[in-house]
């Protein structure tokens, strides 16, 4: 029996497991490469960063969820980089030989190298920065309930969410909510007049991507719940206790939220060729790499471009391209050539909150409750396990009748007595 051809996958994201789920039982074995043992669900991270779910409601464990696909072992390794001449995968454990390669490690924070930034602000990227951003705001809170000077109370107590996208939008809400319905109650003897939140967005108007209508729907609905919309204004600096925008204003906040910007994953800098916005992989039409057929880079690792724009860096590109790369390599395994992908677009939403929320489809627009179910009802279905769409619909339910957000905790991770003195704030719980 000829042997079957060797497919490395790196990153368990979106596109990672739409890929070798769908390559499940096809004449292939494959390896799954990730540095972590768990795929996050990004959409409801910032959930976890403003108390209301808890990481194991928005992360799964890889091996769990590729159990049933026989056809694939799973390496947990951070990929280094690619020997192209020799087909090996590098990593910090061993190299891995491949037939078909195919890159799918997303993407991660870009600073575009402000100064400060990298060193002071919160991201809002993976797991362990939901959680140090949930921990930072508790401590922002414990820290206000010592302090007597007003003026440092307030810096304190401001939050700049920078970055007027979905995820700054999203959080802001969410942060709002959090405030005012709990932390509020929390602590009596915190004014909630002296906390702020501003959101800061460079251009002139919040959710870029969206329709007008719903751009100013969802400036609205921030500014109703007490967010400061700041739009037309750049950040040049940032510090533990400020923010300096590009027009010289500096505002004392005590926490800064960074969500302005995405840059490709190290593993790109990595690998040759030409580079699309934020250091991503340009690809061929056919997703795979110029001049190395068996190598494909998709997700937000890769610059894939269709009229001439890029593609977003969103879950459905990465899925859908996943499931061409497999139709590929199915095409390539009978001699067939690759076929150019073409990306259909299903729309977008964004949530701003209890009741508030934001969806194009299409033709079609909502704002408001209708926009808000949407997002629930289509995030729900999307969670990976049935216990968690459980869990996670629960906990939704109790935030919504008692506005409550029941993982106010901060933990310190340490295996010993004498580190968890010394640690700083849990990375998991
Ligand atoms: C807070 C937040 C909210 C978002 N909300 C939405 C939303 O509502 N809707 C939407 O469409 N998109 C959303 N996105 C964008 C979406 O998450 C990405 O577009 C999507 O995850 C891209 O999929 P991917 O498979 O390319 O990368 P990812 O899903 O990021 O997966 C990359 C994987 O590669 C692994 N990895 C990285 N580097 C290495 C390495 N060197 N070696 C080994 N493994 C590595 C990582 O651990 C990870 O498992 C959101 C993103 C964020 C950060």
């Amino acid at each position: 029996m000829p042997s079957r051809a060797r497919v490395v996958v790196v990153g368990a994201g979106f596109a990672g497991l739409t890929l070798v789920r769908a390559l499940r039982g096809k004449p292939v074995e494959m390896t799954l490469v990730d540095r972590r043992n768990y795929h996050t669900f990004t959409p409801l991270l910032y959930q976890v960063a403003s108390a209301l779910l808890d990481p194991s409601e928005v992360a799964h464990p890889i091996r769990g969820i590729v159990r049933p696909i026989r056809n694939l072992e799973v390496r947990m390794a951070e990929a280094t980089g690619v020997d192209l001449a020799g087909r090996r995968l590098l990593t910090d454990v061993e190299p891995i030989d491949y037939e078909f390669l195919v890159l799918c490690t997303g993407s991660t924070t870009n600073y575009f190298g402000i100064r400060g930034l990298a060193e002071t602000a919160f991201g809002l990227k993976d797991l362990e920065q939901a959680l140090a951003l949930r921990n930072q705001v508790l401590r922002r809170f414990e820290e206000a309930a010592w302090t007597a000077d007003p003026e440092r109370r307030r810096m304190l107590l401001t939050f700049a969410v920078v970055g007027g996208g979905p995820t700054g939008v999203e959080f802001s809400g969410a942060l709002s909510e959090l405030i005012r319905g709990v932390l509020a109650k929390d602590f009596p003897s915190v004014y909630i007049r002296d906390t702020r939140i501003l959101l800061v967005e460079a251009a002139g108007h919040l959710l870029g991507p969206f329709t007008p209508l719903l751009r100013e729907s969802a400036r609205r609905t921030l500014t109703r719940r007490g967010v400061e919309v700041l739009l037309e204004k750049q950040v040049r600096a940032a510090g533990e206790d400020y923010v300096e925008l590009v027009d010289g204003e500096r505002l004392a906040v005590g926490t800064v939220i960074w969500t302005a910007g995405v840059r490709a994953g190290d593993l790109a800098a990595a690998l040759p060729g030409d580079r699309g916005r934020g250091g991503t992989l340009k690809v061929e039409s056919t997703l795979q790499l110029p001049g190395h057929p068996e190598v494909f880079a998709i997700g937000d690792l890769a610059a894939v471009v269709q009229g001439g724009q890029q593609l977003p860096q969103l879950i459905p590109p990465a899925m859908q391209e996943a499931r061409h790369v497999a139709r590929s390599i199915h095409r390539a395994l009978a001699g067939e050539p690759a076929e150019p992908f073409r990306y259909a677009d299903p729309g977008m939403m964004a949530t701003i909150g209890r009741n508030a929320g934001v969806a194009e489809i299409g033709p079609l627009r909502f704002s408001g409750f209708p926009g808000w179910i949407l997002w629930l009802g289509f995030h729900l279905i999307q969670i990976v396990t049935f216990r968690t769409k459980l869990v996670v619909l629960v906990n939704w339910a109790w935030n919504y009748l008692f506005y409550d957000r029941p993982v106010r905790l901060l933990v310190r991770a340490a295996a010993h007595e004498s580190q968890a003195r010394a640690a700083p704030d849990a990375q998991l719980d």
